[in-house]
């Protein structure tokens, strides 16, 4: 008599196993509506990444065709003629290996930027020190946080418990870091919401007048980004050759779409932030901030992914974030794996899973780092 595969007998057991091809929804529409969405979401998707085109080629395109969706190329012909103002401040006493000055750049007329320049206290001009480059999110107070520069106990207490001093803790291990701060997110640099027309919030409010002038704020935050880059990298202990880019949630796409549009950036960390568009569903992932009108009919965040080879790309996630999908991070994560195996660089990105929330996870963030600075490709 033969045995019973032991699946069979757990089967027999318990019943039938759970389909295991259809992850759980992340939302439900009623059947029209979700029906609708994912038909106009879709796209046309012309700059689909396509293995048959050749690998260079394919980003030319697709890199030049998204900076005038975002509207970049618009803001470059509008400020073309403009000369970015830096105002360096006095470096704070302090006990830290570093020093750090709240400065300031003007990247458009009356747009000041303000942002923390953190330097190693041990840098000299013989030995140029990489960068750290990195916008925050969703917090008002977002350049203080990275820069570990607190207002207060409380505020000290919120951003050590989840590690947000990111750099801070880049300074430490020797980068030069810029902490700037993010337009539209930061206290300093909002767009009001005057009788609360668009939702009491300021950073709908900039996606609207930005909409309204042709441009987004993806665009003016990775302007801001460009104009801070250009000045970096004629600072003289700054190497120009190793910069890397990391923020989370806003922070986060902010560096995905300035690492696939500027090749400047050599390793990026978009933290709790990478992730498809929009979910099986239709669901948009992102805040309305974030978004770039047609995206779709360019591509998709696989594509920003791919922009970002054959240099080092890191996806950050952590299992407890409520905003984002495992499955549908696993599965872009995936496809972009695919797409640096074109490049010739499939082991320039990899996606790990931090044990906690919405939030950095500096010990899976410091070896990607330091290993593509230490690569000599
Ligand atoms: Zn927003």
């Amino acid at each position: 008599m033969s045995r019973i595969p032991a699946i069979l007998s757990v089967i027999l057991l318990s019943g039938p196993l759970p389909a295991q091809e259809s992850p759980k929804p992340f939302v439900t529409y009623p059947g029209p509506v979700g029906d609708y969405l994912k038909r106009i979401q879709q796209g046309r998707q012309v700059h689909s990444f396509d293995a048959s085109v050749r690998f260079g080629q394919w980003q030319e395109k697709a890199r030049e065709a998204l900076i005038e969706l975002t509207g970049l190329q618009q803001m470059e012909k509008d400020l073309g003629g403009f000369t970015p103002k830096i105002r360096l401040g006095q470096a704070e006493k302090n006990n830290e290996p570093f020093t750090r000055a709240l400065c300031s750049i003007e990247t458009e007329p009356g747009v000041v930027i303000p942002f923390y320049l953190l330097i190693p206290k041990d840098a000299n001009l013989a030995q140029p020190l990489p960068l750290l480059l990195c916008p925050h999110g969703h917090d008002k107070l977002g350049l203080h946080s990275y820069a570990g520069a607190f207002k207060d106990d409380k505020h000290r207490k919120t951003v050590l418990e989840k590690k947000g001093d990111i750099g801070a803790q880049a300074a430490r291990r020797g980068f030069v870091v810029i902490a700037p701060a993010t337009r539209g997110l930061a206290e300093e640099v909002l767009v009001p919401d005057p009788k609360g027309r668009h939702g009491n919030r300021p950073c709908r409010a900039q996606l609207i007048h930005c909409l309204l002038g042709g441009r987004t704020p993806i665009a003016e935050r990775v302007w801001d980004m460009q104009r801070l880059l250009d000045w970096a990298e004629k600072h003289p202990l700054i190497d120009r050759t190793r910069v890397a880019m990391a923020g989370n949630s806003g922070g986060g796409v902010l560096t995905a779409y300035t690492a696939a549009i500027d090749t400047r950036i050599r390793v990026a960390i978009p933290s709790c932030s990478f992730t498809s568009v929009m979910s099986a569903e239709g669901f948009i992932f992102h805040c309305d901030c974030c978004l770039v009108p047609k995206l779709r009919d360019w591509g998709g965040w696989k594509e920003l992914g791919g922009l970002v080879a054959p240099r080092h790309l890191l996806i950050v996630h952590g299992v407890k974030d409520s905003l984002h999908h495992k499955p549908t991070v696993e599965k872009l994560a995936a496809n972009i794996q695919g797409i640096f195996q074109v490049a010739g660089a499939p082991n320039h990105t990899a996606h790990e899973w931090g044990n906690n929330g919405h939030r950095f996870y500096p010990s899976l963030m410091w070896p990607f780092i330091e290993k593509g600075m230490a690569e000599r490709n």
